[in-house]
């Protein structure tokens, strides 16, 4: 069967209404919470397979973010199917008026190979909690999870809503002619230009989560060694293919030199002498990935601080970090995506937010300091999609925050209500009886209205 096939099937499926039954979204929610419980530990190796992410870290960022977002979905479900009643001004009385959440429709879900069950599961979640069909492709890229996910998904979902295919752009291509009423893309900001264009051209509506740049500014007052600690883990977590992880840093100079040592200390207590052989240390997804880092290095003017050594063929690269690099140096052209962190000097807040503002708005930024003025001035003047405040990437695991960019890193935003919001379509009815019919005034002649006009 085709791509198009599946999302033709799908479609008709929803047509029957029976997506919209609060009891099959609930169940829906169930299945998915069961197929993550009885196959972690095949989830864990697909992801070894995959990124040799080791199995605690599976669990805190993928398996265990996606019972964390079903346990908050499922709490909303029923409210949120139910209409909202709202206020009919006086003119329009005698009449009712209502909110209805409708579900979007056939929702087609394209996720990336970074977080390849999270970045999959996650918006799958959202869509069947809001009633809607799905079909899922994950990333070709990820090929354990892909065949994974293919493998289980039918076994435990609703076999005839929520499909799963598999391949690359054409398939995606397929499944966009045949018209799915909403698309839900998480990849790079290249390609979403790419589904962008697709879905204006249809008119089918569309979330982006993208990636960026995301940088941190380390000021003079920040607490040096818990700022290390939390930014090597931000960092180097996943090794750097994290959409949020920390792009790049500005220190503010006055504390410039204690704050690389201290960078250095945390590499070596979390990685140990040798990180190729650190069993918690994962890889880089390809090695054509590994090697595009590895040339974007080679033409860096900037100095190596620490580590540097590349095996493109075991699709390793060393925590490495870069100092003294100007900001049009080749690693500052793109999201670098990999362990690789460039730490800039600064003269203060204000010189950080000026170079930060000069680039693309990034899907995080985050501050480190100790004075709320800072804390302010940086909420205030940087624009992005979420701010860490001492704290990198973390905002992510919170389901009451909304998750999502703002112009070249996504648009819109999805997690807990937000994925609610996300996968609903706002419907305004407004039911007017027939009995006393007030509408008679508005038609024509309307009595006294020529005379107004003389
Ligand atoms: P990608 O854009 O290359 O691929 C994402 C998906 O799009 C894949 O499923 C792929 O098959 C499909 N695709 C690729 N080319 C296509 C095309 N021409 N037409 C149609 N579909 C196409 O992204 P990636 O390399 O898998 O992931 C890395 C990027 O994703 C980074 O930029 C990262 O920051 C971003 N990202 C964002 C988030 C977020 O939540 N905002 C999360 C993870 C990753």
């Amino acid at each position: 069967m085709t791509a198009a096939q599946t999302l033709a099937e799908v479609q008709h499926v929803y047509r029957t209404g029976r997506t919209r039954n609060v009891e099959w979204r609930l169940g829906q929610l169930s299945a998915l919470q069961q197929l993550l419980e009885d196959h972690a530990d095949a989830i864990e190796t697909a992801l070894q397979t995959d990124l040799g992410k080791n199995g605690f870290e599976s669990w805190v960022s993928e398996i265990g973010q996606v019972l964390h977002e079903i346990k908050a979905l499922r709490k909303q479900v029923a409210s949120w199917a139910k209409p909202q009643r709202v206020r009919t001004p006086i003119a329009l009385w005698p009449a009712s008026s209502k909110i209805q959440h409708e579900p979007r429709g056939t929702v087609l879900v394209i996720s990336p190979w970074n977080y390849p069950i999270l970045l999959s599961l996650s918006p799958l979640a959202g869509a069947v909690a809001a009633g809607n069909a799905v079909v899922m492709k994950p990333s070709e890229i990820a090929t354990a999870v892909e065949t994974l996910l293919a493998e289980l998904i039918p076994q435990y979902l609703d076999p005839h809503a929520v499909r799963v295919v598999t391949g690359g752009p054409d398939v995606v291509n397929q499944i966009l002619n045949t018209g799915p009423d909403y698309v839900f893309f998480t990849g790079s900001p290249r390609v979403g230009s790419i589904i962008a264009q697709a879905c204006a051209e249809q008119h089918i509506d569309y979330t982006l989560e993208l990636g960026g740049q995301s940088p941190v500014y380390v000021h003079d007052d920040a607490n040096i060694r818990t700022t290390a600690t939390r930014l090597v883990w931000g960092k180097f977590f996943n090794a750097g293919q994290t959409c949020v992880a920390p792009n790049h840093i500005y220190v503010h100079q006055a504390i410039a030199e204690k704050f690389q040592a201290a960078v250095l200390a945390e590499l070596a207590q979390q990685f140990g002498p040798n990180p190729q052989t650190h069993p918690d240390y994962p890889r880089m997804i390809t090695p054509d990935h590994t090697a595009s880092l590895a040339e974007l290095l080679a033409a860096s003017t900037g100095t190596t601080l620490h580590g540097g050594t590349i095996d493109a063929e075991q699709r390793f690269i060393e925590p490495t970090i870069i100092t003294d690099i100007a900001e049009d140096d080749a690693l500052m052209s793109r999201e670098l995506f990999g362990p690789v962190l460039p730490i800039i000097q600064v003269t203060g807040i204000d010189d950080a937010v000026h170079r930060i503002n000069q680039r693309a708005h990034p899907l995080a930024a985050y501050v480190f300091t100790e004075s709320n003025a800072i804390k302010d001035s940086f909420c205030d003047h940087v624009v992005a999609g979420a701010i860490g405040i001492n704290i990198p990437v973390m905002h992510v695991a919170n389901p009451h925050l909304p998750f999502g960019g703002v112009g070249a890193s996504g648009r819109g935003q999805y997690h807990g209500r937000w994925s609610l919001e996300t996968f609903t379509h706002h419907r305004a009815v407004l039911d007017k009886p027939t009995s006393c019919d007030t509408i008679k005034l508005l038609t024509q002649p309307v009595p006294g209205w020529a005379n107004r006009l003389v």
